[in-house]
């Protein structure tokens, strides 16, 4: 009986999750980390929209958090080529945004004086401040003035990565970023998958997949991100210790810890001992 419950998946038990009308859609825009549920989430959105008819409103969008000081990219380096493959399998489009602001996260935590955390995710609304322009741009050139445009953002999260994931609904109006002018239906389509759904799909699509899985890591988008595990931390120290050295000095200067739990330095340690 164990072995038969451990068998199904969330959307199993509790069934399928609603999906946004996509035929009323406007525009279709598919926010793309090149990470693995972002790839299985496109995946997903391009099965849905072919089944309504309307892969053609898809446009897919990059937000790229920069290069640092030193010239390192915060995000895994070949992400952005690899964003494009995979758009490009299903005969989407790429777009790629960069913040005019701020050069890169790292500048950002520089002149914030600390980085970013679980309470104060500062470079999260970097790429939601993206993603909206983005959007304010695609409405205009629709060039609908009768009705706000209606606009699904699709984003490929899932309730297992963590517990405010959990509690969120598949779909819901973005109402903060909707206006006289839009609607914005926020949907996460590959919420209740679990993550060997997710490879299992990868596996099955034949669409390529980031090589820094295949190092060791469990989850993409910036290399060294705040909220990941220590695990992952240490492993990416180990593959990107240039940058893991720009994050330590970056820390020392600022003396603030890259999180409270755990300096940058001490994970550089962990790398060099794992080696
Ligand atoms: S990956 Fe982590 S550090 Fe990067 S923007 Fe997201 S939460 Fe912030």
């Amino acid at each position: 009986m164990t072995a038969q419950l451990e068998l199904l998946s969330a959307r199993d038990a509790l069934g399928p999750d609603p999906i946004p009308d996509l035929t009323a859609a406007d525009l279709i825009v598919y926010s793309s980390s090149g990470g693995k549920d972002s790839q299985v989430g496109l995946d997903e959105t391009v099965r849905l929209a072919d089944a309504a008819g309307v892969r053609d409103r898809i446009v897919v969008l990059h937000c790229d958090l920069g290069v640092t000081p030193r010239g390192h990219t915060i995000e895994w380096p070949g992400t952005i080529d690899l964003a494009r493959r995979q758009a490009e399998h299903y005969g989407l489009r790429l777009e790629v945004r960069r913040s005019a602001k701020w050069a890169s996260l790292l500048h950002r935590i520089r002149d914030r004086g600390q980085f970013p955390n679980l309470f104060n995710r500062y470079c999260t609304a970097i790429k939601r401040d993206l993603s909206r322009k983005f959007i304010t741009e695609q409405v205009a050139a629709l060039g609908i003035t009768r009705r706000p445009a209606q606009v699904v953002l699709v984003l490929g999260l899932r309730a297992e990565e963590s517990r405010a994931r959990a509690t969120k609904p598949a779909m819901e109006i973005d109402q903060r970023a909707s206006s006289g002018r839009r609607t914005i239906t926020l949907w996460y389509p590959v919420l209740r998958w679990s993550t060997a759904e997710v490879w299992e799909r990868i596996r099955a699509s034949g669409v390529p997949y980031h090589w820094a899985y295949d190092q060791g890591m469990s989850r993409l988008s910036c290399s060294l991100c705040v909220l990941a595990s220590a695990q992952d931390l240490t492993c990416a120290a180990r593959l990107r210790p240039e940058l893991a050295q720009e994050y330590a000095d970056q820390e020392a200067e600022m003396g603030a810890p890259f999180r409270r739990d755990l300096s940058m330095a001490e994970i550089i340690q962990r790398a060099k001992a794992a080696a």
